[in-house]
């Protein structure tokens, strides 16, 4: 079996304890890798490093041009070993392995996209109100950030933050999902092979509570990147607010996919479908509630469940698998809580609500694309994020029936409208409350489109040229230039 070590100045290391944690693959359930399991020491051996290589190694004399060089060379490491990376993580999270090949093979767009930016960063003179100042802003790296990551795109997820933070002139420790370590760890030895600097990039593995609290604790630390679990993001967001650190949080989402009579029908129900079973539901993005306007429903519903109905449960390397196993044994258990719940509240289940038990599931957490219709959206299955192959249908009457219902959730982080009239896609996409709105289509991203959280699902942005923003402090630097000294007990 193999044994993994942290990733630590440069260095391949034990964890300080010398412990390790078993991590399964979710498909077989066998484990299949040890992983360190890290604790305050080698957080702190890790935040000393980024803080060193920050301060006063060879990153901090670099010029932007060498950082974006260094990335761009990352980028081509990546895309040389994104099947390899891809495999590791269909291992350990269960994914397709085309998805995980997908998104591995468009990471290396990130590392190109800011190692671009990274020498276009600049601050301007500033007109001034007096006489005889010449100043100027400088916009510098916002100190060492603290990376930590779910379970559900390791990598991808990873990238949306080392990237903007290395073009920033950042270093960086990460502390990757428990449940999903093993892709971080092994993408750590491409910052060597592509030549940064020790320090620069730093994984610590393990828990939260082991790993995670010290190192948002930790005083070297200036920013704190988040992507996980509303309630993880709150507690985070806490701390760092009573230490005054900078955070960006992205979170959880129960994001409306609405359907009018006038869409497109058949392209609604696959949008649908990529909505809540790509990724068997286990996206932030899911499009877990599903808005369909009364005079469509009933035929809405069957189109479907027609090709719902079709989907392939199994080996996530399949390549004719379309829905895998859930990534964990506890979220495995809160799907199927969640399909309890929801049925205890009245929902009818139209499609599936059970664990899923075909052959080609083999030993593997699997749980049944389930639909459920005649979800009101005050049910806790239309307003708490399942993250899993759940699908809530509400119905509508009109436009504004559809905003009132799409909104009326604490989360906001997208949502989707189909419809052919060109009026009503601008309005709903003015009113919907979301940081990402998709009009006849679902689950587009790309490096170069902000993304991130309204209301409960987050603070700040990644991806796009703002982005680098959340890695950055601006400096005002005054110089006189020919000031005469007046009253010194007075504001100059
Ligand atoms: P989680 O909140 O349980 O864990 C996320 C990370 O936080 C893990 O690395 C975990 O070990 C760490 N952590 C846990 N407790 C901690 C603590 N006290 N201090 C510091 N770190 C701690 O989330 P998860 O279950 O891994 O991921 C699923 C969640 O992530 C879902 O809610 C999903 O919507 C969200 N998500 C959001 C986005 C987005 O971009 N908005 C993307 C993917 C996933």
């Amino acid at each position: 079996m193999k044994r993994y070590q942290l990733r630590i100045d440069g260095q391949s290391a034990d964890p300080a304890g010398a412990n390790w944690f078993e991590t399964q693959n979710p498909y077989t359930g066998q484990t299949w890798a040890e992983i360190p399991r890290g604790d305050a020491r080698d957080v702190d051996a890790a935040v000393h490093a980024a803080h060193r290589a920050l301060t006063t190694g060879p990153w901090a004399e670099m010029t932007a041009t060498q950082r974006g060089a260094l990335m761009h060379k990352l980028g081509d490491l990546i895309a040389r070993d994104a099947a390899k990376l891809a495999a590791t993580e269909v291992r350990d999270n269960g994914k397709l392995f085309a998805e995980m090949q997908g998104q591995l093979n468009y990471i290396p767009q990130w590392f190109y996209y800011y190692g671009g930016l990274a020498d276009k960063i600049q601050g301007s003179t500033l007109p001034l109100d007096k006489k005889g100042y010449f100043a100027f802003t400088r916009h510098e790296p916002v100190g060492v950030v603290a990376a930590i990551t779910p379970w559900n795109s390791p990598l991808l997820l990873a990238a949306w933050k080392i990237a903007p933070a290395l073009a920033a002139g950042c270093t960086i420790v990460i502390k990757p999902s428990e449940f999903t370590s093993a892709s971080t760890l092994e993408f750590a030895e491409l910052f060597d092979e592509a030549g940064f600097p020790p320090g620069v990039f730093n994984v610590v593995t393990g828990f939260g509570a082991e790993v995670g609290t010290p190192l948002v604790e930790h005083p070297l630390v200036s920013k704190i990147s988040f992507t996980g679990s509303d309630a993880t993001g709150r507690l985070i967001n806490e701390k760092a607010a009573r230490l005054l650190k900078h955070t960006s949080m992205e979170l959880g989402g129960k994001s409306p996919n609405i359907v009018f009579e006038d869409a497109d029908l058949e392209q609604a129900a696959f949008g649908a479908i990529s909505g809540i079973f790509a990724a068997t539901g286990q996206t932030c993005i899911a499009g877990s509630r599903l808005l369909v306007q009364d005079s469509i429903h009933d035929a809405f519903v069957e189109k479907l469940l027609a090709v719902a109905r079709t989907a392939r449960m199994g080996d996530p390397m399949d390549p004719a698998t379309q829905v895998g196993p859930i990534t964990t044994p506890p979220q495995f258990q809160k799907v199927l809580d969640y399909i309890d719940i929801a049925r205890a509240e009245g929902a009818q289940v139209l499609l599936g609500g059970e664990r899923g038990s075909a052959p080609e599931c083999g030993q593997g957490w699997f749980v049944q694309p389930t639909i459920f219709t005649g979800v009101r959206n005050d049910m806790r299955i239309a307003q708490e994020e399942v993250f899993g192959p759940v699908l809530a249908v509400i119905r509508f009457t009109d436009e504004a029936d559809a905003l009132r219902i799409a909104n009326d959730v604490r989360f906001g982080l997208a949502a989707a409208v189909w419809t052919q009239n060109i009026g009503r896609a601008i309005r709903m996409s003015e009113r919907l409350q979301a940081g990402t709105v998709w009009v006849n289509t679902y689950r587009a991203i790309s490096f170069m489109a902000p993304f991130g959280g309204y209301k409960d699902s987050g603070l700040g942005r990644e991806n796009g040229i703002d982005a680098v923003r959340e890695y950055l402090q601006t400096k005002s630097v005054w110089i006189n230039s020919g000031a005469i000294a007046g009253n010194p007990f007075v504001l100059r």
